[in-house]
């Protein structure tokens, strides 16, 4: 199998003298095995092709914004027509109030919306929503979730204070007596309790939320008037047709919405109920780019297939299909998985590999026969994703398990990611 990383090199090479570390953020191959490409030319329904040509079914989905299939023809149609009457003007288009109104059709907890570009903005302004209304500080999150990369939340402690997350108190997800714990420690201080939509953390086995955890959230915020906050920023629209946490029957105030929503055009969406407008308008919050009117056109067209389409069942079905022959495929050569959260956004780690050296060296094999996995974060199955896609990933994945096999006994601890040290 030859496969050829020659452009690829070559970037690498130039991006290291005018890009700092070459790369950064969460698509920096600095943390995946050698044989990953970092730079990508095109992409079409579930495939990528890397900077040298070669085509990948690609499970990351870019890590959560290809719902509907990259380059979706309605999806580019409505952003074409969007861009040859204009994009960032002086003020928004009517795609704006029409984006608006369609999240508020959906969603069930919304009565408004507001945009940005990034997630991690529209949690920054969730929670400076939370605590404009209630006029407190505290802000209570599981200990380990992701909810973006501003000064609050960056995992990583470099060009941080200790004052960035002075008023952050930490629980443990699905433990509703750490919750309680929390809410006791802020006093009659809490402003606002984050919660992920499932435990969707690196390196982990995944979990759905527990019923009586989100009641308890939802019961805290009732009795102490902080605001509930859902960030489905990375599984909005790949759980349910409405707020990730309507599976367990709870209604936050707030929630946090971006990546997929514009099917890959960006955008980010806060949402709320009438509880939390006045302190929506309140803050002031802008972007020179969170106004522009193709992502929020293209965003309208992917509501609109949300709604009307069972792109999601699809997901579903296909997600199954592969979690069950991966299980079996395993099994077949003598190895167990442990994948976890929901089919559609798999967690697949190996059994009995704390460094995850044969989840690096699984991932590799079939990297190199035409499948981009992940070895330690979650995946995302998109609607473009066919059964077909599925029997060709299990024949990389068969080549995969038997390469690993092989080179089982060469394999040693994954030294790339000791970055991740602490926060693990
Ligand atoms: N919240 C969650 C749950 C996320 O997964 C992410 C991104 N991975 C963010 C917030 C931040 O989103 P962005 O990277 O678009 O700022």
């Amino acid at each position: 199998m030859t496969r050829s990383t020659t452009r690829d090199a070559e970037l690498r090479e130039r991006a290291a003298q005018v890009i700092p570390g070459g790369m950064y953020g969460h698509e920096s191959t600095k943390w995946l095995p050698d044989e990953y490409p970092q730079f990508f030319s095109r992409a079409s329904g579930a495939r990528i092709w890397d900077i040298d040509d070669n085509e990948y079914i690609d499970f990351m989905c870019a890590f959560g914004p290809n719902l509907l299939g990259y380059n979706d023809a309605t999806i580019e149609a409505a952003a074409e027509r969007q861009r040859r009457l204009g994009d960032t003007l002086t003020g928004p288009s009517a795609a704006m109030v029409e984006l608006a109104e369609r999240f508020v059709a959906l969603v069930s907890h919304a009565d408004w919306a507001m945009f940005c570009k990034n997630g991690s903005d529209a949690t920054s302004m969730a929670l400076m929503v939370a605590r404009a209304h209630t006029g407190r500080s505290k802000i209570i999150m599981a200990r380990g979730t992701y909810h973006g990369s501003h000064t609050w939340n960056t995992p990583l402690k470099a060009g941080i204070t200790p004052e960035d997350r002075a008023n952050l108190i930490y629980c443990d997800y699905n433990d509703p007596q750490s919750l309680q714990d929390a809410a006791a420690q802020a006093g009659g201080d809490l402003a606002g309790i984050f919660a992920t939509a499932f435990r969707h953390e690196v390196f982990r086995d995944q979990a759905l939320p527990d019923p009586e955890y989100a009641a308890t959230a939802r019961r805290i915020c009732d009795e102490t008037g902080a605001l509930l906050v859902v960030d489905d920023v990375r599984a909005g629209f790949r759980i349910a047709r409405d707020c990730s946490w309507s599976v367990v029957s709870v209604q936050p105030d707030l929630s946090c919405w971006g990546k997929m929503i514009g099917n890959g055009y960006p955008i980010s969406a806060l949402l709320g109920s009438d509880k939390a407008r006045a302190a929506a308008q309140k803050i002031f919050v802008t972007g020179s780019f969170w106004f522009s009117a193709v992502p929020m056109a293209a965003g309208c067209a992917t509501l609109d297939h949300i709604r009307d389409s069972d792109y999601l069942e699809r997901m579903v079905r296909v997600g199954t299909v592969l979690r069950d022959r991966l299980q079996q495929q395993a099994a077949s050569h003598g190895y167990t998985l442990r994948q976890t959260g929901p089919v559609q956004m798999p967690q697949i780690l190996f059994e009995e590999d704390p460094d995850f050296r044969r989840g690096f060296c699984w991932t590799a094999e079939a990297v190199k026969r035409g499948v981009y996995l992940h070895p330690f974060h979650n995946m995302f199955v998109c609607a473009a994703h066919t059964e077909d896609d599925v029997r060709r990933t299990l024949e990389a994945t068969d080549a995969a398990f038997e390469a690993l096999r092989n080179r089982e006994p060469t394999l040693g601890p994954v030294e790339k990611l000791a970055a991740f040290a602490e926060m693990r």
